[in-house]
């Protein structure tokens, strides 16, 4: 893929950057991201990633999804936007993406998706806020390390709204910046591995995600 006058111009602060330069560019232009789930921390990763470049972005967030979509288009008019009812199929909502952003999920619709990353072998990037801590975790479980039925949530799910809408901010940012990171191969992921943010302390810890051996979704068989 050539870089068109106009994508040049338009991700040539990214561009510059030493480590992604015009072929990191041509790969986040390539990727196919879906975002699902709720929350506040949904709309801010899926307009990072649009502003970023990503040449994809399905969108599986329930009420609201069409003005999100809107506001990519009206973003980067250079995104192709795909909506979806989180109610698919798991295996159809999941396959034909590269990566899969999840936000704040419920219990039913994390066991969902879950259930479409294993099957069909995708990344997922993982996030939330409960309260005041944020969460961000990287998992692969095609390539082991659990999934997201192995994480052990604090009370992901029960709706606990963030402290602030920043620190939701926070977390969206963060996992636009690790599907970036995912997309480009560039950095040190977060692969198996929960970020979790304390926004009253502001201290930032990282715990192993491991596969839980009572797994019945991502075990070894
Ligand atoms: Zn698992």
């Amino acid at each position: 893929m050539d870089l068109t006058d106009s994508q040049i111009e338009r991700y040539s602060r990214q561009i510059l950057l030493q480590e992604l330069g015009g072929e990191g560019q041509e790969r986040i232009l390539a990727a196919r991201v879906l975002v699902a789930g709720e929350g506040l921390a949904l709309p801010i990763a899926a307009r990072y990633l649009a502003a970023a470049g990503a040449g994809e972005i399905g969108l599986a967030s329930g009420a609201g999804g069409d003005v999100l979509a809107a506001d990519i288009h009206a973003l980067n008019p250079e995104i192709r936007v795909t909506l979806h009812s989180a109610e698919s199929p798991s295996q159809e909502l999941v396959s034909g993406y590269d990566l899969l952003v999840a936000v704040s999920l419920g219990s039913s619709l994390r066991d969902h998706l879950n259930r479409g990353a294993v099957a069909t072998g995708c990344p997922v990037i993982t996030g939330a806020c409960d309260g005041d801590h944020g969460f961000v975790a990287v998992l692969d479980p095609a390539r082991g390390g659990g999934c997201l039925a192995c994480v052990e949530w604090p009370s992901l799910g029960t709706a606990v709204k963030p402290l602030t809408p920043a620190l939701a901010g926070a977390v969206g940012t963060l996992l636009a910046t690790e599907a970036l990171k995912a997309i480009t191969g560039i950095g040190d992921p977060l692969t198996r591995r929960m970020l979790r943010i304390d926004a009253r302390s502001s201290a930032y810890t990282t715990a192993v995600v491991q596969h839980r051996p009572s797994c019945l979704i991502c075990r070894v068989t």
